[in-house]
């Protein structure tokens, strides 16, 4: 009998699980073995080897991850860098042009930046908020345009619904980096997104002990980007599989407690006389808080803020903070924070910083799941001591 099931709770934990279970195991067992026995295949890419990322672990993760964007078909990637590098390089040619949002994360702007220019592609940085400059900077030869949920680290919302009629319109692909909502508070292909691209590092995986990515599409799109991964090679090992598929059980509860926390310590910070301005589109005063109501089922624990006192204060705060840790990335059970500055952006020259609104002092704060009244009375003493 098929098991039919609606709610992203019971997906996460029943979605893709092999069926009869492999030996009856009730936890999808480790199938640590670089190549399997032939059995017919007549293509390279159905050849059974890790690389071609067809292992039962990959085939289970496939499946889960695919139900839980509503969509055809997924792929996971040895890191989110890997997932996009190898999307972009699968749709984009020497002579091709693309629309990219100006405020990403750090990485993907200087592989753009820096690495894609150098292949002869070309590309322009657009605001995400503004489809009248999109169609201004629209060539022959664009094929592609890129955006992230929430944009990585300020927390703007870019016109996503305009996004995907822009594509539509132009028949060019619609790419969204989904990795700061995680598939419990926005789903693209719902509203009409090519191609979703994670970091499966931060939320899905959420327990910090991995790096991981994933696409997630239609059949026809991960079967072209599959054989462009099994060339590049940029495949996920099966015990990170097997880690990557045990944290996501989870990550509805997870979403929730970082949804709930991140919207109580927004609006602290936003209601003290040290903080400056707070990032976080759960806010009211938040710019983009209609448009993230309208398609989010969540704003995610993602905020930053700025402190009276610029970066000596921003210090000072920083170094008195004893529950949160110091360290890059995000997603994770533990609270981080961080200036971007010196992590996630450090790749980008301090011109191209202020460009795109990062200041030196602007903090970041990736929300766990502890007690969000611990958070809030450590970030209370480190505030009057900085
Ligand atoms: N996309 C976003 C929004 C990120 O924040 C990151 C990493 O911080 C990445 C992609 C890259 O992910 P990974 O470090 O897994 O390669």
């Amino acid at each position: 009998m098929t098991k039919n099931f609606d709610s992203i709770e019971t997906k996460l934990i029943h979605a893709g699980e092999p069926d009869p279970r492999i030996g009856g195991a009730v936890s999808m067992p480790v199938f640590q073995s670089a190549m399997f026995e032939t059995a017919g295949e007549e293509s390279y890419h159905n050849v059974k080897y890790i690389r071609l990322n067809n292992t039962p672990n990959h085939i289970a993760l496939h499946a889960k991850l695919a139900a839980l964007e509503n969509a055809e078909d997924a792929l996971v990637t040895s890191s989110g860098m890997s997932a996009i590098t190898t999307t972009l390089l699968t749709f984009l040619s020497s002579g091709d042009h693309f629309l990219i949002q100006d405020t990403l994360y750090g990485g993907t702007h200087t592989f753009v930046n820096h690495d894609v220019v150098k292949w002869g592609i070309s590309f322009d940085f657009v605001d995400g908020a503004d489809p009248d400059s999109w169609q201004e900077k629209l060539k022959p030869e664009t094929k592609l345009i890129y955006v992230e949920t929430m944009s990585n680290p300020l927390l703007q919302i870019g016109d996503l619904e305009a996004v995907t009629a822009f594509a539509g319109e132009h028949g060019v692909l619609s790419v969204i980096d989904n990795t700061f909502a995680s598939p419990v508070n926005f789903r693209p292909a719902e509203w009409g997104f090519d191609v979703s691209c994670h970091s499966c590092t931060k939320y899905l995986n959420g327990h910090s002990d991995i790096v991981a990515g994933a696409v997630i599409a239609s059949a026809r799109l991960i079967e072209e980007i599959t054989h462009k991964l099994n060339h590049l090679g940029g495949t996920l090992d099966p015990h990170a599989c097997f880690l990557l598929h045990r944290g996501i059980k989870t990550l509805a509860l997870r979403m929730k407690q970082h949804n709930e926390s991140a919207q109580k310590i927004a609006q602290f910070l936003e209601s003290h006389e040290r903080v400056e301005e707070v990032n976080y589109p759960g806010l009211a005063s938040h710019p983009d808080h209609d448009r993230g109501l309208k398609l989010f089922d969540g704003f995610s624990g993602m905020l930053s803020f700025e402190l009276k006192g610029g970066l000596e204060a921003a210090e000072r705060f920083l170094n008195h903070l004893t529950l949160p840790i110091l360290a890059p990335s995000l997603g994770g059970v533990e609270t981080l924070i961080t200036r971007p500055a010196t992590t996630s952006h450090a790749g980008m020259s301090p011109a191209e910083r202020e460009a795109i609104g990062i200041t030196d002092s602007l903090i970041r704060l990736s929300v766990g799941i502890e007690d969000a009244g611990d958070l809030i009375d450590d970030f209370d003493w480190a505030l009057a001591e900085s």
